[in-house]
């Protein structure tokens, strides 16, 4: 049994620290999206989280912390640029990989010798992270390759029966999966597209940040098939979108639908032309778009400037096959 937790209750948010103290799995809400969380410390507890989202060992998962202090515990040196980033973008969605403490569990880290970590925004999160002193591992909400969750009752659809409870603190508010950026080597590298920008990181540090495209590290997790609805996606340009195709399909537009009465179209989602709001509802329309049992789900493509270099992102991998 799953227990549905209200992150405006004192006594559930209670509860849930008890429950991640005893090594349970609590689903959590952060600003960028649901995390299935374990205590950090407690390599049994975070083995579980492997298990409940068939997730391969090798993926490493990232350290939500509720304090820049407890940085120091978790990593062998807190180099001048992380504290930079750390001061002035946490709480936030940015995710930092650092040399990891020798103490910290390889489980926790997909064996690698680095550790990702960020502070995350979510008021409640963040009461349960420093009232509880705790640490958690978290990736997202859902099963393996799938849809990310932005809501308890997504995290409840996909992954009811395999954790102890689901802290509902409502709707996402950034609705996309932070940015990670790598300090490990010389000059500070992105590794995942996310809603903070290379451009303004490297605005921030006065120095240069590369970019996904202008480097090939391969990190497990880091597929190329991953953030996949069950129906299949295609990206379309507007003018094909807007193509009557004939059989049921589920279309996210930023333009303005052309025949709103056609028979082919199971939904139309017309998306927010501002990217912030845009990421904020991606992975809701596209659950719902998931639940209607349409042949396919259509999404125009998005601007290819470089703030909507997440949603290209997640896009991108989830049309993979
Ligand atoms: P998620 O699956 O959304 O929780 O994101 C975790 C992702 O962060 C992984 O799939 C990796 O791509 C990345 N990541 C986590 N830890 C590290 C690390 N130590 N080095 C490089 N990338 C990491
Ligand atoms: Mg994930």
């Amino acid at each position: 049994m799953t227990l549905l937790l209200d992150a405006k209750r004192d006594s559930d948010l209670q509860h849930a620290i008890s429950l991640l103290r005893a090594g349970e799995l609590v689903a959590v809400p952060t600003e960028t999206v649901y995390g299935l969380a374990a205590d950090a410390r407690q390599p049994a507890a975070v083995s579980g989280i492997f298990a409940a989202k068939q997730r391969p060992a090798n993926h490493p998962l990232i350290v939500h912390l509720g304090h820049i202090a407890q940085l120091e515990e978790w990593v062998t040196q807190v180099p001048d640029v992380a504290l930079a980033l750390a001061n002035h973008f946490w709480p936030g969605p940015l995710t930092l990989v650092l040399p990891k403490a020798t103490w910290v569990d390889p489980i926790v880290t997909g064996g690698r010798d680095t550790l990702a970590l960020r502070i995350p925004a979510h008021p409640a999160l963040r009461e349960l992270l420093q009232r509880g002193n705790l640490a958690v591992a978290a990736p997202s909400a859902n099963p393996h390759k799938g849809l990310s969750p932005t809501s308890a009752a997504q995290v409840m659809a996909c992954m009811q029966g395999k954790l102890a409870a689901v802290l509902d603190g409502g709707d996402c508010t950034v609705g996309i999966e932070s940015t990670i950026v790598d300090l490990t080597s010389a000059e500070p590298r992105v590794l995942r597209a996310g809603p903070i920008t290379a451009s303004t990181l490297a605005d921030f540090l006065g120095s240069p940040v590369h970019h996904p495209q202008q480097h090939n590290v391969a990190v497990p997790g880091n597929m190329q098939v991953h953030y996949r609805p069950r129906t299949r996606l295609k990206l379309k340009t507007s003018a094909e979108v807007q193509l009557d195709p004939g059989y049921r399909v589920a279309r996210l537009l930023l333009s303005e639908p052309q025949d709103p009465v056609s028979v082919g179209f199971a939904l139309t989602r017309l998306m927010p032309q501002d990217k912030p709001a845009y990421a904020r509802l991606l992975y809701r329309a596209l659950h719902e778009a998931d639940q209607l049992g349409a042949k396919e789900i259509w999404v125009e493509l998005p601007p290819t400037s470089e703030d909507w270099a997440d949603v290209q992102d997640r896009l991108g991998r989830a049309a993979s096959s």
